[in-house]
């Protein structure tokens, strides 16, 4: 099955550029990884065994998506340039379990793919080198969609995988980690070196495995009002968590009411919002939610 070189090599990839007269498209987030061994670490970060099936976004020219067929029993890709499709045609040629659906992954519903390709009740992860211009609306969009997802492991922008796997009391932490750790268990690894791409970004990379939580870590009552209170807590990093509520709650809630109903919660107004734990945040919210 295997070739005799993987794609993921720097004169592999400049093959298949000048064969195809290739351009990179800075606007597709095209930074292709040409580093095998990077790309080992994260499908063993990933968890990624013969009998499970993988959802990848932008394939590229395949470099994951081999390593992803070699390793797993079925790899779906989305991929947004429809000029890559020759090229996938050659670079997969060997692989007989791999599907490319050439469609903006945003635009995607994901559910009837992963019924449609995947067998019933199996393992099915998400792995992929994201395009580093759409990464929170992607990860977003994956996390809302209620899908039946393992993990989500991704390579992405080191400092925006930072912010998503943050604890409190940290300088990343924010409404971001707050979202994506209310359905996920966030953990950031493997710092990658520009070097591993071409053409190299101008930002470091770093590899974020998220597994899906069962349940949410805290009830919540309205979990879009949680989520709107998170984000006027955080509207203003420097200013006391008081300030910030009496603000965004000023036509409904006076001064008063927003310090009586911080005293219910046990939260002094003084703090800010990144000493918050998510725990303290749903306890606000529910009570902040009655009247
Ligand atoms: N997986 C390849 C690799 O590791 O070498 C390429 C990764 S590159 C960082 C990102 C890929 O995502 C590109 O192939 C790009 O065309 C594709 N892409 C960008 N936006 C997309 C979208 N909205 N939906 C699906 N694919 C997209």
């Amino acid at each position: 099955m295997s070739r005799e070189k993987a794609i993921a090599t720097p004169s592999k990839t400049k093959e298949y550029l000048t064969k195809y007269g290739f351009s990179f498209k800075k606007s597709l987030g095209q930074n292709f990884l040409i580093d095998v061994n990077i790309l080992k670490n994260i499908l063993k970060i990933a968890g990624v065994t013969k009998d499970i099936g993988v959802i990848e976004i932008g394939p590229g020219m395949g470099a994951l998506t081999e390593q992803l067929a070699i390793a797993a029993d079925r790899v779906v890709a989305f991929e947004i340039d429809q000029r890559l499709e020759p090229i996938l045609q050659d670079t997969l040629a060997d692989y007989d379990n791999i599907s490319v659906i050439f469609q903006d992954v945003l635009k995607s519903d994901l559910y009837p793919v992963i019924q449609e390709h995947f067998k019933q009740g199996q393992t099915v992860k998400l792995v992929a080198n994201l395009p580093y211009y759409v990464t929170t609306p992607i990860i977003m969009h994956l996390l809302m969609a209620d899908l039946p997802l393992d993990s989500i492991t991704v390579m992405i922008q080191k400092e925006v995988a930072e912010r998503m796997a943050a604890q409190p009391n940290n300088k990343n932490y924010g409404s971001l980690s707050i979202a994506v750790q209310y359905y996920t268990e966030a953990v950031t690894s493997l710092n990658v070196p520009k070097t591993a791409f071409m053409p190299q970004p101008n930002v470091d990379s770093a590899v974020l495995h998220l597994t899906f939580r069962k349940e949410p870590p805290v009830y919540v009552k309205d979990e879009s009002f949680f989520f709107d209170l998170v984000r006027a807590s955080f509207s203003q990093r420097r200013k006391t968590l008081r300030n910030n509520l009496v603000h965004y709650f000023k036509d409904q809630y006076d001064k008063e009411m927003i310090e009586g109903k911080l005293k219910q919660a046990e939260i002094s107004g003084d703090r800010r919002a990144e000493t918050l734990s998510i725990e303290e945040f749903a306890n606000l919210a529910n009570i902040l939610v009655q009247n």
